[in-house]
């Protein structure tokens, strides 16, 4: 109900419906294929961001983020929960790098903090903060695991908020800024980079349902925030190959896969308005094929952010496009606005295996994105940047038995694995997350990693399922 109200789906509402889950008691599964069969080449890693793991918010002359003051100064998170210290990533970073390698994984993707970096956003480097990564860097390099950098997950310096943050087109300069600094500093060691962390997610939460932080609200904050995130992540990508030699380039998005509820023409119409929303809105910018306007006309109130010039600099010919997906969206018309006339039935409504969160768990989904990715002909190469469920896991005499995850993991490859075969352009598969960590507004409570967290002493424990990765990758 509350979706068709404000008209934002799905990831929007993340924990507004209560999770249940169906618990699968099966015997040990085991994949039907090998790490061989999706090619030499393919990165298998784990990914993480900063706000979420490294804690240590104040430490070493960093700045604080939108994320430390909505988490600490308004108080809004689930169970009063906040990210000081996190799962202490700061100054465990070399064991975790440790258990990365142990699982066998060749590739790592994080993000760097940004007002770790420049902490008012712009203006003076810390080189305490560049120092940190260079040593993170470092050891992923020691331990033959390839860096994969992300430059913005969400954690905005406040001081740019202060400003407007991502509303006030002068952000385009500072993250100009920002991303110059970082690939210049780190660009000789790290090869691989992604511009954004899904923009849809951080305006959609941040600048319109005020769900996330800055927590505002609206259209008037949504529109010029994601015209401007649009035009950052080019802007980033081009500076990105302009300072990086050999670098492979990309920027990452959300997918869901949308289904309507009756193939009428009412119902399908809704599911393309979504689609357009959820799935194309940042994507096509990039690809050269503006705003999809032709499926929702309501996005022309964009235009008004629009200056001459705008359309061409929102495109660029990223080397992969990051595949970020989580669940599926049953979707129905709806004679409610704005925006959309679309609402989600909700997944708990369905009778379908939900994950901590309340959405669906459907590995096929993963398919269906990359079938309809591939189908772009501007989309020359995809990289899973995160795949991965939340489920309650439960620490058992220093066991943690999380088939149900496993199954989800092994279910998802597969998919890869198919579409691979089917002759679709990918090339790596990153498991959300190394260890469970800090959910944004959700606070500690879903656990997504192949490590377990105890938060009571941050003790890490590999999961039943961090096990199985390993044995994976080493056959
Ligand atoms: C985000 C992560 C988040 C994960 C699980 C992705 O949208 O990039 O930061 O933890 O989803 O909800």
């Amino acid at each position: 109900m509350i979706m068709s109200l404000l008209g934002f789906p799905g990831k929007f509402f993340k924990g507004f419906f209560p999770g249940f889950l169906k618990t699968s008691e099966k015997k040990k599964v085991q994949p039907a294929f090998t790490k061989h069969e999706f090619g030499r080449n393919f990165s298998w890693g784990v990914a993480i961001s900063a706000f979420q793991t490294e804690g240590a918010w104040n430490t070493d002359n960093k700045g604080p983020s939108i994320w430390d003051v909505f988490t600490q100064r308004r108080k809004t998170i689930k169970n009063g929960d906040n990210a000081m210290t996190a799962v202490d990533f700061y100054n465990r970073y070399e064991s975790d790098i440790g258990l990365i390698r142990k699982m066998h994984f060749n590739a790592f993707r994080f993000s760097l903090s940004w007002p770790r970096i420049i902490p008012e956003g712009t203006g003076s480097i810390n080189a305490r903060g560049t120092d940190y990564y260079h040593r993170v860097i470092d050891a992923c390099l020691e331990n033959g695991i390839e860096p994969w950098i992300t430059l913005y997950h969400w954690d905005l310096p406040q001081a740019l908020e202060d400003k407007g943050g991502w509303t006030n087109r002068d952000i385009i300069d500072r993250f100009a800024n920002y991303a110059d600094v970082c690939t210049r500093t780190f660009g000789d060691k790290v090869k691989k980079w992604m511009i954004l962390n899904e923009p849809m997610s951080f305006t959609g939460l941040g600048y319109y349902t005020g769900y996330h932080a800055p927590g505002r609200k609206g259209l008037r904050n949504f529109l010029p925030a994601a015209h401007h995130a649009a035009l950052c992540q080019s802007e980033g990508g081009r500076i990105a190959r302009y300072n990086v030699d050999n670098a492979f380039i990309g920027t990452t998005f959300s997918f869901s896969h949308i289904k309507p509820v009756e193939k009428s023409e009412r119902h399908i119409k809704a599911a393309e308005r979504l689609d357009a929303l959820l799935n194309r809105f940042f994507l096509e910018p990039a690809l050269g094929l503006g705003y999809p306007f032709d499926t929702l006309p309501a996005l022309r109130k964009i235009e008004k952010y629009v200056k001459p010039g705008d359309a061409s600099r929102l495109a660029f010919d990223f080397d992969f496009y990051g595949v970020q997906y989580y669940f599926r969206l049953i979707s129905a018309f709806s004679p409610v606005p704005p925006v959309l006339f679309a609402r989600e039935i909700p997944a708990e409504k369905r009778g379908v295996l939900l994950n901590q969160m309340g959405f669906e768990v459907y590995p096929k989904g993963l398919y269906k994105i990359l079938k309809k990715l591939s189908q772009y002909p501007q989309i020359k190469n995809m990289v899973i940047t995160e795949s991965g469920v939340c489920f309650e896991d439960r620490l058992k005499n220093g066991r943690i038995p999380d088939m149900q995850r496993q199954e989800y993991l092994m279910k998802t490859q597969e998919y890869t694995l198919k579409a691979i075969r089917k002759g679709m352009p990918v090339s790596g598969y990153f498991v959300w997350s190394l260890t469970d960590n800090f959910e944004w507004s959700e606070g500690f409570d879903p656990r997504f990693g192949l490590v377990y967290i105890d938060y009571h002493d941050l003790q890490r424990y590999l999961k039943d399922s961090g096990v199985w990765f390993g044995e994976f990758l080493t056959e």
